[in-house]
C-alpha cells in the first residue's frame, strides 16, 4: 500500500473540525467518488475508500484521539486497510451513514433493478409453425398495483418510517473493530412499515394479473425457437426497467409431414407397376397438392425432391424443399390371374435379349 495520507487532509478539514464538519466533508467526497458515478474508475474507487477510512477514524471520538496522538500507527488495523476488497464492501458497512442523502446506490434495496425475465412455453401445430400465425398469450404478470400506485398503503395512508432503523432499512452491528450493516429486522430492510395495507394488493404494492399479448409467430419456426419480447417481463424495482418475455416454441408433430431442417419429408406408396413403368401422381404439400412424375424404374427408398415446397427459412423468403420418399407397395396376395401374368412376366424377362447377353458373359467368365 502506498504511503497513507493524513486523514484530515483526505477529508479536506482542519484538525479542529467538528463532527458535523467531518460528516459533511465525507458525504461530499463519497458522493463525488461514488462508484456508481465513476464506473470502472480505479482512482475514484481508491479515493472513495480512502475517504471512508478517514471517516471511520475521525467520526469516532476515541479513534480520532488515538490518531491525533499517534498518527496512523495509533489506529493501525482499525480503519479498513485491505479488509474491504471493493467499494461495495465499504458501502455495505456504511450504507446507514448516507442512507437517503444520495438517493442512489447507497444500499442494495434502493438500487434500480431490472425485472425478472419470463418464459412462456407455447405449443403450436405443425401447420402454424410452417405458415406462421398470430397467437394471443395470457401471461400471468406482476404489475404495479393500480390502487395504491405501488406504495402498498391503502389510499389516504402512508407507510410509517421504521423507528428501529430510522428509515434506513439497515442497522449497524459491531463486530470487533468493524461495524457491519444488516437488514433491519423490524421492517425487513424496507425502511418503512405499512400500517394500513392496500386492500387490493395486501400491502405488496404489486398485483398479479393476466395480461393478454398478441404475438406474431414467424413462418418456419421450429421446436426450441425463442422469441424475445423486450420489456414484457416483470416490472423492475426502484425505477429499473422491465425484464423480457421469452416465448419458447414447441411444435407438435404432423401426421403427414416430418421435418428435416427446413425441408419437409413425406412418404408415398406406389405400386410395382408404377415403379416399373413410371407415372404421374399427386402429392400433398402445405398448400395444394402438386403433380409429381415418377420416372420409369424407380427403386423403393428413392427420394424425389420438389424444390421450394418446404418450410420457409427464418428471416428470409427462401424455402426448403419437399422430399418425397418412394415406397413400393408389395401386394401380400394376388389372384390366380395376376399370378399367371407375373409368371409370364418373369419368363419374358428371362428371355429378354439383354439378359441373354448377360448369361453369355457369365458363362464366358466361367461363373
Ligand atoms: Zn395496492
Ligand atoms: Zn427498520
Amino acid at each position: 500500500m502506498a504511503i497513507q495520507r493524513d486523514y484530515y487532509e483526505v477529508l479536506g478539514v482542519s484538525r479542529t473540525a467538528s463532527g458535523d464538519e467531518i460528516k459533511t466533508a465525507y458525504r461530499k467526497l463519497a458522493f463525488h467518488y461514488h462508484p456508481d458515478r465513476n464506473p470502472d474508475d480505479a482512482e475514484a474507487e481508491n479515493k472513495f475508500k480512502e475517504a471512508a477510512e478517514a471517516y471511520e477514524i475521525l467520526s469516532d471520538p476515541g479513534k480520532r484521539a488515538q490518531y491525533d496522538r499517534f498518527g496512523h500507527a495509533g489506529v493501525n488495523g482499525q480503519g479498513f486497510g485491505d479488509h474491504f476488497r471493493s467499494a461495495e464492501d465499504v458501502f455495505s458497512a456504511f450504507g446507514d451513514i448516507f442512507g437517503d442523502f444520495f438517493g442512489f446506490g447507497t444500499s442494495s434495496r434502493r438500487r434500480p433493478r431490472q425485472g425478472a425475465d419470463l418464459r412462456y412455453n407455447l405449443h403450436i401445430s405443425f401447420r402454424d409453425a410452417a405458415k406462421g400465425t398470430e397467437v394471443e398469450l395470457n401471461i400471468p404478470k406482476k404489475e404495479t398495483c393500480p390502487e395504491c400506485a405501488g406504495s402498498g398503503s391503502a389510499p389516504g395512508h402512508e407507510a410509517e418510517t421504521c423507528q428501529h432503523c430510522q428509515g434506513q432499512g439497515q442497522v449497524t452491528q459491531s463486530q470487533g473493530f468493524f461495524r457491519i450493516a444488516v437488514p433491519c429486522p423490524v421492517c425487513r430492510g424496507e425502511g418503512s412499515i405499512i400500517t394500513h395495507p392496500c386492500a387490493k394488493c395486501r400491502g405488496l404494492g404489486v398485483t398479479q394479473t393476466d395480461k393478454s399479448l398478441k404475438v406474431r409467430i414467424p413462418a418456419g419456426v421450429d421446436s426450441g425457437s425463442r422469441l424475445r419480447l423486450r420489456g414484457e417481463g416483470e416490472p423492475g424495482e426502484f425505477g429499473g426497467p422491465h425484464g423480457d418475455l421469452y416465448v419458447v416454441i414447441h411444435v407438435d408433430d404432423d401426421k403427414v409431414f416430418a421435418r428435416r431442417g427446413q425441408d419437409l419429408l413425406i412418404t408415398v406408396d406406389i405400386s410395382i407397376v408404377q415403379a416399373i413403368l413410371g407415372d404421374k401422381i399427386e402429392v400433398p404439400t402445405l398448400d395444394e397438392p402438386v403433380t409429381l412424375e415418377i420416372p420409369k424404374g424407380t427403386p423403393s427408398g428413392k427420394i424425389l425432391r420438389i424444390k421450394g415446397m418446404g418450410l420457409r427459412h427464418l428471416g428470409s423468403s427462401a424455402h426448403g424443399d419437399l422430399l418425397v420418399e418412394i415406397q413400393i407397395n408389395i401386394p401380400s396376395s394376388v389372384t390366380k390371374k395376376q399370378e399367371a401374368l407375373l409368371r409370364e412376366f418373369e419368363k419374358l424377362e428371362e428371355d429378354r435379349p439383354m439378359n441373354k447377353v448377360k448369361d453369355f458373359f457369365k458363362k464366358a467368365m466361367g461363373d
